[in-house]
């Protein structure tokens, strides 16, 4: 049975979004409105391009022999790819069958019985915490930030493996504060392979002028390595280990 979604974009040779080489479909639309969101264009849910899935899982094993050797596989990010649980299920029911390693991106914004039946598909999640802070989190992206945080605790009770991302941005994402908050959260995990930190940089925000809209973070400085290190010894203060790498 194969079902169309909506899609943005594909990336067959990633290599950040999730272990060894990936094929990576970007979803179309998101319910965040994150200020600093670099794919602005994802937003809209009718954008993009209909794919069904076997179109697509025909094209993802082409590079089944890449994936392999690397320890690869299939990414869905977004966007946000739970908006389409049906479709996302579907599309990794069928990389599963072809013994394809499964990761899924998302900013955890999902109600738990919606992504519950897609993540007995899913090998590793990739989770955002845009912030440890509930009303922090709801001015930068326009939600609060309980589903994301229930869900990261879902997957720790379904232990399935997890890679957390957080965005440092100058200003507001780099409280000391915050940063101890959040890692005594992650500290609470077992399941958690890998913290990244990815620097703000503001290169997303050409899209936002070509399609007609102000940038919300104007006047806000990128990230330096500085920062980056400064953010990544509290969190080392406080046990957590990071991988720091480019947004
Ligand atoms: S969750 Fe991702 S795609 Fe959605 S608004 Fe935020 S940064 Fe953009």
């Amino acid at each position: 049975m194969s079902i169309k979604g909506r899609i943005h974009s594909i990336e067959t040779f990633g290599t950040v979004d999730g272990p060894g080489i990936r094929y990576i479909v970007f979803t179309q639309g998101c319910p965040l409105r994150c200020k600093y969101c670099h794919n602005r264009d994802t937003w809209d849910t009718q954008g993009g391009k209909e794919y069904t899935t076997n179109e697509l899982i025909d094209d993802v094993k082409k590079y089944i022999p890449f994936m392999k050797t690397s320890g690869g596989g299939l990414t869905v990010s977004g966007g946000e790819p739970t908006l389409q649980p049906e479709f996302l299920k579907r599309l990794l029911i069928e990389a599963k069958e072809s013994g394809i390693h499964t990761a899924v991106d998302t900013s955890g914004f999902v109600d738990i019985e919606v992504i519950d039946p897609i993540l007995d598909y899913t090998d590793l999640v990739l989770l955002d915490i845009k912030h440890i802070d509930r009303d922090s989190f709801k001015n930068l992206t326009g939600v609060y930030n309980d589903k994301t945080l229930n869900l990261a605790k879902h997957l720790e009770k379904r232990n399935i493996p997890v890679w957390i991302r957080y965005v440092l941005v100058p200003g507001v994402t780099d409280n000391k504060e915050d940063i101890k908050n959040l890692a005594k959260f992650l500290l609470t995990l077992g399941n958690v392979e890998k913290i990244e930190i990815l620097p703000y940089h503001s290169m997303g925000k050409f899209k936002w002028k070509e399609l007609g809209y102000d940038y919300p973070l104007k006047g806000i400085p990128d990230a330096t390595d500085e920062d980056v290190e400064k953010a990544s010894n509290i969190f080392k203060k406080y046990g957590v280990t990071i991988k720091e790498r480019n947004f």
